[in-house]
């Protein structure tokens, strides 16, 4: 029979105990007001519950899928913004960082989003949302650094997050097979975060849409092989 071991049991009563004393008292305020769940991400940056699964190597707290789950269901609970922020943070910006990224990525953009920093992960656009291979971001090398030309939709932590896994076409040719990842930076010259979606519930994530519009962005930026961005998204 299944049964949860005793770390797993001390996760999810830590996560509720942060959830119900500390994130729940703050979600409708932030919900009403569309406010982005400021000290509710902060107390869990705190426990590190922001990069659960990431290696203690990097500065997690390397632990197992159902822990990581019972904290989200706990968290979730509370508050249905924080726990989207959450799991884009674990799910969508870390656990491809670290799966995917060189030793000096995961030390340069992997370890800020530890306690700090949020991550985001920019896949879909206004025209390819089920079918993200019908993508028209485009990447071209310059030299050693890529520019990045397009838009992306729907962006969960969009404005609020520093890092931003972007997936962008190399060889259009190759249609799906032809797509890569990148790292993006706010602040990146030519990164744009566009107005933030006014939404029917979980009204307190931040959903965004982003440009780049001759987006340049230094080579170690790529994430994985080029061509391997779909396999990285999946
Ligand atoms: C709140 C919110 C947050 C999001 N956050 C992110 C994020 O952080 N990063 C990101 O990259 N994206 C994000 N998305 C985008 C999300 O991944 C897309 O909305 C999703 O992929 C669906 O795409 P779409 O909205 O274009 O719908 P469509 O692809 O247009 O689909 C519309 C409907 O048609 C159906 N459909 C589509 N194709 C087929 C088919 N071939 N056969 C049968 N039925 C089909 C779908 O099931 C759906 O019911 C977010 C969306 C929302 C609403």
């Amino acid at each position: 029979m299944f049964k949860l071991n005793e770390d797993q049991l001390l996760i999810k009563e830590t996560a509720r105990d942060v959830a119900q004393e500390q994130i729940a008292p703050l979600a409708s305020d932030y919900d009403k007001k569309e406010q982005f769940p400021v000290k509710s991400v902060k107390y869990l940056q705190e426990l590190g519950f922001m990069a659960m699964m990431v290696s203690e190597e990097y500065g997690g707290s390397g632990l197992d899928t159902v822990s990581y789950a019972l904290a989200m269901e706990e968290i979730s609970a509370a508050c249905a913004s924080t726990g989207v922020t959450m799991s884009v943070n674990n799910s969508l910006y870390a656990y491809p960082v670290e799966a995917f990224g060189t030793h000096e990525q995961k030390q340069k953009y992997l370890e800020p989003i530890i306690s700090d920093h949020i991550g985001a992960f920019a896949l879909s656009e206004p025209d390819a949302g089920s079918d993200p291979a019908a993508m028209t971001t485009k990447a071209v090398k310059d030299g050693d650094d890529w520019i990045l030309n397009g838009s992306k939709m729907w962006i969960t932590n969009g404005g609020e997050a520093d890092y931003y896994v972007v997936f962008a076409i190399t060889d259009a040719e190759k249609k799906h097979k032809g797509i890569s990842t990148f790292i993006v930076k706010k602040g990146d010259p030519g990164f744009e975060i566009g107005a933030k979606e006014h939404k029917l519930g979980i009204r307190a994530s931040s959903t965004t849409p982003l440009s780049m519009d001759s987006c340049r962005i230094p080579g170690d930026r790529l994430l994985g092989a080029e061509g391997d961005g779909f396999k990285i998204a999946m």
